[in-house]
């Protein structure tokens, strides 16, 4: 073997992440296990993404059964998966018509680039612009990181976009600014979700649907994060008394196969002709073979009432185990979206947690999140508590 390339210390992939010493390598349900054969309670979900737990057999057979046929073709064609998966889409949400991509930041582009034409094109609107709210998460791309109204997350990327301006999350007087705006768009997360698991107030979130309709704006909710059963409903919109105009997911779609969507309400879907938006690998046969049976597993399996009664336990246990600590400071979130705000760096509980073999997550600096799959049991739920006690145990003893 010729050997001509130099031995180097630099490792082969970007440095974008600070990555944990832990390799998975198999998964299961609410389990994983690492290369040296160790088993870790998961209460990730891969960011809420294996919603249904990891390697459902539901998903994995329709998957299986596709990847005997078809895995690609362009969308010039049909693709029947993706038909499927829209109407179940269409059918579970007070949207009309899907778009396929496939992550979460290309969804919230669609939505962009949707309302944007919307307003150029159907409208005839003087604004284009686009609102959303501080400590908001809605991507990485440069469109959706100018959405994003996080320092952090903007800081070297300058020019940002132009066309988007930021509120205050659940503040109802800034609210009034967009009667006089009037932004093609406002874009929300119903419970932020990086931003450090922060639920929308739902009189801010009516007011804002009520200004919305008044103005002709269109209402999009990022759902990436609350949807696909995340906060106890198939999506969070559904427990608020509105009805958005469009709706972009991804994360749970797919149970761990890379997909995104927006869903659009008929009047808004207007704004995409054919050619003004794409997609090569959107809504691949394989992408929505997983998508559908994801979906047709939320509302057809008694998974979502799972969810709601095993949202109530957690929380239950949660605000138990912060009567023990004091470093506790706030249990709060959605269904099995929860965040636990404590008084020390978050990332060293989730350090001293791995340890313990379970796995969560931060949502900012003093915020834990917490994401089991819809499926968990109680007993799991009980055996996070007590790795849980274990981790605070140790830190208070400054192990
Ligand atoms: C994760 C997330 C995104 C971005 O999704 P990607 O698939 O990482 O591009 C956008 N919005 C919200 C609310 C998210 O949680």
């Amino acid at each position: 073997m010729v050997n001509n390339t130099t031995v180097s210390e630099i490792s082969p992939i970007m440095a974008t992440y600070s990555r944990f010493p832990v390799t998975l390598v198999k998964g299961k349900g609410s389990y994983v296990w690492d290369d040296q054969g160790k088993q870790y309670l998961d209460f990730t979900s891969g960011i809420a993404t294996c919603n249904l737990g990891h390697v459902p057999d539901v998903v994995k057979e329709k998957l299986e059964e596709q990847l005997q046929n078809l895995w690609h073709c362009t969308n010039l064609y049909h693709i029947p998966n993706q038909e499927k998966l829209a109407g179940l889409l269409t059918a579970n949400s007070c949207g009309d018509q899907v778009f396929f991509c496939n992550s979460g930041a290309e969804a919230n582009e669609a939505a962009i680039k949707l309302a944007r034409r919307y307003a150029n094109k159907v409208k005839g609107k003087a604004s284009s612009e686009v609102v959303t709210f501080q400590q908001s998460f809605h991507g990485r791309t440069l469109a959706t990181l100018t959405a994003t109204a996080q320092e952090k997350i903007q800081n070297g990327f300058f020019p940002l976009m132009p066309g988007f301006s930021y509120l205050p999350y659940n503040d109802f007087e800034s609210l009034e600014v967009l009667n006089t705006k009037k932004p093609a768009a406002v874009l929300l997360e119903l419970v932020q979700g990086e931003g450090g698991v922060i639920p929308a107030n739902q009189e801010w979130v009516q007011k804002l649907a009520q200004i919305c309709k008044e103005n002709d704006i269109l209402l999009m909710v990022d759902e990436i994060q609350t949807g696909m059963g995340r906060t106890g409903t198939l999506f969070a919109y559904q427990q608020f008394g509105i009805e958005p105009d469009v709706i972009s997911l991804a994360k749970g779609l797919g149970s761990g196969f890379p997909i995104g969507a927006i869903i659009a309400k008929e009047e808004a879907a207007k704004g995409f002709e054919p050619g003004s938006h794409g997609s090569t690998f959107g809504g691949n046969p394989l992408a929505t073979a997983a998508g559908s049976a994801t979906v047709t597993h939320l509302v057809e399996s008694g998974v979502l009432e799972n969810a709601k009664e095993m949202a109530a336990y957690l929380d239950l246990q949660l605000k138990s185990l912060k009567d023990k600590f004091p470093i506790i400071k706030d249990i709060r979130g959605k269904g099995l979206l929860k965040g636990m705000v404590v008084e020390m760096n978050a990332i060293e509980v989730v350090q001293k947690a791995i340890a313990n073999h379970l796995l969560i997550l931060t949502a900012g600096p003093n915020v834990i999140r917490i994401l089991p799959p819809l499926t968990v049991t109680k007993e799991e739920i009980n055996e996070l508590i007590d790795k849980l006690e274990q981790t605070f145990q140790s830190m208070e003893k400054g192990e």
